[in-house]
C-alpha cells in the first residue's frame, strides 16, 4: 500500500477517496477507526486517517488529483473564513473587504512577515 494523503479528519479522507474513485483509482482509508477512538483529544499525525492506494502505478495521477482538490479547498476556505481586524481586533464576516468598524482593509493572507518587517524599521 502507498499512502497518498494524510487527512485532517475522516471526512477529508472520504472526500479524497471519492475523488480518486471518480477517476477509477482504487484506494483505502486506514486509521479511521483509530481516530474515532481518539475522540476529541486531538490527533497525532500517526493516527490521522490516511488514504492509501492499492496500486502504486496510480500514485502520480492520484497525487495531482489530491493536490488540486486541496488547493481548491484552501482557496475556498480562505474566502469563507471570518477575519480579525489587525487595527481594532474586531471580527469581520468573510464577505467584508473592509473592517465594518474602522474600515481597515482585510489583511492579505501570508502577510505576517511583512508586518513584522514594517514594525522593525
Ligand atoms: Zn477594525
Amino acid at each position: 500500500m502507498h499512502v497518498i494523503h494524510v487527512a485532517k479528519n475522516p471526512m477529508e479522507a472520504h472526500l479524497v477517496r471519492a475523488l480518486l474513485a471518480d477517476e477509477g483509482i482504487e484506494s483505502v482509508i486506514v486509521n479511521e477507526m483509530l481516530q474515532m477512538a481518539q475522540g476529541d483529544f486531538g490527533l497525532a499525525p500517526s493516527v490521522a486517517p490516511q488514504v492509501a492506494l492499492l496500486d502504486l502505478r496510480d500514485a502520480e495521477r492520484a497525487r495531482c488529483l489530491v493536490d488540486g482538490m486541496l488547493a481548491r479547498a484552501r482557496a475556498e476556505s480562505s474566502e469563507q473564513t471570518a477575519w480579525v481586524c489587525a487595527s481594532c481586533g474586531e471580527e469581520n464576516d468573510a464577505s467584508f473587504e473592509l473592517c465594518w468598524q474602522c474600515q481597515t482593509p482585510r489583511p492579505v493572507l501570508g502577510s505576517k512577515g511583512q508586518d513584522e518587517a514594517a514594525g522593525a524599521s
